[in-house]
């Protein structure tokens, strides 16, 4: 079924079934999609990395295809204020130019921003990245791949010279003997990717769990570590104090393929054991056996996710990890090492090809001359032409409509207004654009603000590739065209930039083709960093996805890095001293409760597509607040009581989950809900100084019946 469907995709006659992937997570498990009338079902599909499986996300993907809720015609405001209306393309798009023009004449090019998404395919955010810088020439464009993995990207970049979520196939998992997987729930985020743990499992592996919630997956694990949040990294300098003083770092390989360690040893040698149980909760016995378990195996594996990453210390946190990683000298061995779980749909490929603040495609520098002069080769642009750095996310959604801050934003496959941290001030900031513009499918809470609605196409519409949290480029392909009135983004970008350059190199520089995006972007990348250069189309489908860097289309590819040595200057992994520091903000006696965040089963990031969808808005129908029975009765909260959470920002009102699973210091919500339900109403905007991550995991809260 997989090769009959492959070989009746061509562009332009899109078959009656596709095989394609999920239009969710990084885990992107493949699919059949099969058209029967107006009907599409979803099919499972064999592939590596989801054997077969799908979550109920995937399952369910196709229904809003045909939801009643679809935007299938430009809308326009006419004024502050007023309602959206119903407009033409042309009129849509003409508003939109202008818009663009009057705020640049006036206030600079910086004056307008770019906002996009990590679930983009990787033509289009690489197209995105192209228009900002040679259609709008504004040094302003970030995306929501801040809120999710930046902080390991950071400490990936400084460790190893190169961020690739995982570092080997993800079938590795299975042959580790040792898994320690810290602030990751994949039973609820990625389901499929259990399967992985259940074959370690049945080889005799172990698996260790860090995170401050009993989740579905700390609950098979061997042993879980319940710390308080925000101490992540403490743990982590202890189990290498463990590692140093029982004689189990490796000692060839900390010499041979790493530098740095004199400096880490030293400031771990402070982390005793009994100080960290006394400040993160985990008991001495369980960092002894988690330390012994890591070290004393052939193959172990450290992965790390959002609970690691999203604190105003996540890079550091990251990088503590990493060390413990070197130390062991597991990273570059086979079944072992260091990896980071990417989490949304192309969370990896969209920040190779340009939509962060400081990238060139390639994963290259905007600030490098020799990047600049190479992408602007390809672009047909002088390299003096292109903008410099711009800021990241938080810093950019905070300076909008400010004295100093731009004044127009484009939002393509984003909805900040409920996964921005400290939403309500981000929501006025986008109150106060003379120009807001959305791209979507759906009326999400941010295009009810919009000045201009551009009504685009879904995943099943386009073609494209996705790459994953391996590393590996997918061929996204369409089963059918965009409804009418749809267009895609592409033709969105080169409609404007037709406008924006009045027809000169606006249209002919934004091709609406992804294959020839593509093309184009093998060329931008060539020699950079995540190098696709020899990445193609034909490959891709022949051989289930082709692992980046691959610069020669008749050499190999990369399914593991770092076998012989590190893409640094000298080949070797960089060790970073690391030492713990509280949450940007502590708890006090008006907030005495730690507070985080996360995700549900049946819920995805904004929850903009996934809480239209009937199953899964039956599966998980609103937000909920979890605390501990403990917590529950000094408050007087019983099971399904409404409760306040309230912290220096704003409050959240939702149902109390009662539930033995979580600290009795902590209080959980899931932040996929909008409304008074708004976990990000509550969260807290501290970001980490070098990966731009927002604080998303710990703030200061009180509780109360409501
Ligand atoms: S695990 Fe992720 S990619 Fe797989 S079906 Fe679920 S949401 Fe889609």
């Amino acid at each position: 079924m997989t090769q009959g469907a492959r070989a009746t995709t061509r562009p332009g006659t899109p078959p009656r079934e596709a095989a394609t992937h999920c239009p969710y997570c990084a885990l992107q498990c493949a699919m059949v999609l099969r058209e029967n009338g107006r009907r599409v079902e979803v099919l499972p599909r064999q592939f590596p990395t989801n054997r077969g499986g799908l979550c109920q996300k995937g399952w369910t993907a196709a229904e809003l295809l045909d939801h009643p809720d679809r935007l299938t015609t430009p809308l326009l405001r006419d004024r502050r204020g007023g309602e959206l209306r119903p407009a033409s393309w042309d009129e849509a798009l003409d508003r939109v130019a202008a818009g663009i023009r009057a705020v640049q004449d006036r206030h600079g090019r910086d004056a307008v921003a770019v906002f996009g998404g990590g679930g983009l395919t990787n033509e289009k955010a690489y197209a995105l990245g192209k228009f900002a810088r040679v259609a709008l020439r504004t040094r302003h464009i970030d995306y929501n791949g801040r809120w999710c993995m930046s902080s390991a990207a950071a400490a990936g970049l400084r460790a190893f010279g190169v961020d690739r979520g995982l570092p080997f196939p993800l079938a590795d998992l299975g042959r580790a003997e040792t898994l320690l997987l810290v602030g990751a729930n994949p039973a609820e985020t990625m389901p499929p990717l259990l399967r992985h743990l259940a074959d370690q499992r049945a080889r005799g592996g172990r698996l260790i769990v860090v995170d401050p919630r009993l989740t579905a997956t700390a609950r098979q694990a061997d042993l879980h570590l319940q710390p308080l949040p925000g101490t992540d990294l403490a743990v982590a300098n202890a189990l290498l104090h463990i590692a140093l003083s029982e004689g189990w770092v490796d000692r060839a390989y900390v010499a041979e393929r790493t530098s740095g360690f004199d400096e880490v040893r030293r400031t771990v040698a402070g982390y005793w054991p009994a100080e960290v149980e006394r400040l993160s909760g985990v008991p001495v016995a369980d960092l002894e056996a988690t330390a012994r378990a890591l070290a004393t195996v052939d193959r172990a594996i450290v992965l790390t996710a959002r609970g690691a990453e999203q604190h105003a210390k996540g890079v550091d946190t990251v990088a503590a990890f990493i060390n413990l990683a070197l130390a062991l000298g597991l990273p570059g061995r086979p079944g072992s090492g260091y990896g980071c779980l990417t989490g949304q749909g192309n969370g990896q490929g969209g920040r190779e090809h340009g939509q962060k603040a400081d990238q060139l495609p390639g994963y290259r520098r905007i600030d490098d001359p020799a990047a600049r002069e190479h992408v602007a080769r390809v672009w047909g642009v002088p390299a003096e032409d292109l903008p410099g750095p711009g800021v990241p996310a938080y810093a950019l959604l905070d300076s909008l409509g400010t004295a100093t801050g731009p004044r127009a934003l484009l939002v393509f496959g984003s909805n900040p207004v409920v996964s921005a941290p400290r939403a309500a001030r981000i929501e006025s900031r986008l109150r106060d654009l003379d120009l807001l513009v959305v791209a979507d499918f759906l009326r999400s809470e941010t295009a009810e603000l919009a000045d201009v609605v551009l009504p685009v196409a879904q995943w099943a519409e386009e073609d494209g590739t996705m790459t994953n949290l391996e590393g590996r480029v997918l061929r996204r392909r369409a089963l059918r065209e965009p409804p009418a009135g749809v267009r895609t983004d592409l033709a969105v970008l080169a409609a404007l930039a037709a406008r924006l350059e009045e027809g000169a190199a606006g249209g002919e520089g934004f091709p609406t083709d992804p294959h020839a995006v593509f093309e184009e972007l093998r060329r931008a990348s060539a020699g950079g960093p995540a190098d696709y250069a020899g990445v193609t189309w034909d490959r891709v489908e022949r051989d289930d996805g082709v692992f980046w860097p691959c610069p020669d289309p008749d050499g190999p590819d990369t399914p593991r890095l770092f076998a012989g040595s590190f893409p640094t200057p000298d080949g070797r992994a960089r060790f970073h001293a690391v030492t713990h520091r509280p949450a940007a903000e502590e708890v006090s006696a008006e907030y005495p409760l730690h507070f985080t965040t996360g995700r549900v089963l049946a819920q995805y990031q904004s929850g903009a597509q996934t809480r239209r969808v009937d199953a899964l808005r039956r599966a998980a129908p609103n937000g909920f607040v979890e605390l501990h029975p403990d917590l529950a009765d000094r408050l007087g909260v019983t099971e399904g009581d409404e409760v306040r959470v309230v912290s220096r920002r704003g409050e959240l009102r939702a149902p109390a989950r009662v539930s033995p699973a979580i600290r009795p210091d902590t209080v959980f919500a899931p932040f996929h809900w909008p409304g008074a339900a708004r976990a990000n109403s509550v969260t807290n905007d501290a970001v980490d100084p070098i990966s731009g991550m927002p604080e998303f995991k710990i703030c200061a809260v009180r509780v109360e019946r409501a």
